[in-house]
């Protein structure tokens, strides 16, 4: 049993507060990840600060036409909001290919973002885990690596970020809202989530005492060619192998903007805009979509049990596209169950 100190932050300049004076504390939202690490000794905060009572919690549209999710929007909420069914439905079904109802029901938007990596070694404090521990090895690169990445990887880790719901923010170009000691800033979420490098220990690009505040998306949402699969182990309840989002513009029967994100292959949701700008252009067909396939993948490198990932990345991207550019995307689930 850990021993920690329980406090409720009052507003969000209480919670930057409250953080700031204890380095050691840790923010509880929907807890689904965060009591998981805690159960198994990986993390130890001295405090959680619940924010969950905080004004977080609506869906607006913002001046320019795109739309602002506070921080602590349940995962089902956000999937099943008519604007985002409407506007963005990518979002919803990577949201709804995750976890299980129950488990989106607590989750929230920020904690999905900030959710660790499920590397089994990682959550095994008798392993050596740079990420865990910075300094004492990675046990995966030599060990169990089937869930691991292929892209993006380091010599001090080789893990994947798990969120399926930041694989869609990736492709639609949101923006992070935080707010810190030193005031309010944005973050693209292209640059939120980090690359291992020598650090993995660090998941993400926020400052020390930073909250997220709201995700914000803009106004173009793909909704008529979009898709989001993900191949996992299991129909549901599952991490992604692969996933992938893709989103298309179309006019007069070729490709005037392409976007394509993946996940479960690396640290980060994994974007090449070499790949997407070989598809501008082009006719949407299997053609275009092998060699922008190719193209996001050349860089690919397997592990001894992860290799088929990336003939399976390859077919999946492929499918992917298709799917977008026929306006007929992956459904996920149609029935909210309370
Ligand atoms: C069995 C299981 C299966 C799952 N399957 C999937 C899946 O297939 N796909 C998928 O994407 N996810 C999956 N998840 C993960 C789930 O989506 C995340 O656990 C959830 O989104 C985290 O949100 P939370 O609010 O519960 O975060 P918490 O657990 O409360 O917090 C997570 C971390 O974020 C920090 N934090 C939370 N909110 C903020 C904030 N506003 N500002 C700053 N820091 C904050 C906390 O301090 C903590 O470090 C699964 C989880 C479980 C347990
Ligand atoms: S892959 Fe990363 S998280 Fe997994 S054991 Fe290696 S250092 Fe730890």
């Amino acid at each position: 049993m850990i021993n920690f100190q329980y406090s409720r932050a009052t507003d969000v300049a209480d919670a930057v507060r409250q953080i700031a004076a204890e380095p050691d504390a840790k923010f509880i939202a929907g807890g689904t990840n965060l009591l998981d690490l805690m159960k198994d000794f990986v993390e130890r905060p001295s405090r959680l600060i619940d924010i969950t009572r905080l004004p977080l919690t609506t869906v607006e549209e913002t001046p320019d036409g795109g739309l602002r999710i506070g921080a602590l929007v349940p995962n089902s909420d956000l999937a099943y909001h008519p604007l985002i069914e409407q506007r963005y439905p990518l979002i919803g079904s990577a949201i709804l290919s995750g976890a299980s109802q129950q488990l989106r029901n607590m989750a929230s938007t920020g904690g999905n973002l900030l959710q660790r990596t499920r590397c089994a070694y990682f959550y095994d404090i008798a392993t050596p885990c740079n990420k865990r521990e910075p300094g004492s090895g990675c046990s995966a690169i030599d060990g169990h690596n089937r869930m691991h990445a292929i892209l993006g990887a380091s010599d001090a880790c080789i893990a994947v970020h798990p969120s399926d719901m930041c694989v869609a923010l990736a492709v639609l170009d949101a923006k992070v809202h935080v707010a810190g000691p030193a005031g309010n800033r944005t973050i693209a979420i292209e640059d939120f989530h980090r690359l291992p490098a020598d650090t993995p220990h660090l998941d993400t690009n926020l400052h020390p005492h930073e909250m997220i505040t709201a995700i914000e998306l803009p106004a173009r949402g793909f909704a008529s060619n979009s898709s989001y699969l993900k191949i996992r182990d299991r129909l549901s309840y599952a991490f992604a192998l692969v996933s992938v989002a893709a989103a298309l513009e179309l006019e007069g029967g070729r490709i005037k903007e392409a976007r394509v994100a993946l996940g479960g292959v690396a640290h980060k949701p994994w974007r090449d805009r070499a790949a997407e700008a070989a598809m501008h252009g082009q006719a949407p067909d299997a053609a275009t979509f092998r060699r922008a396939a190719d193209l996001l993948l050349q860089n690919a490198k397997g592990y001894a049990h992860n290799t088929f990932k990336i003939e399976l990345a390859r077919a999946a991207i492929v499918r992917t596209l298709t799917q977008a550019a026929r306006g007929t995307p992956q459904v996920q689930s149609n029935k909210k169950i309370q």
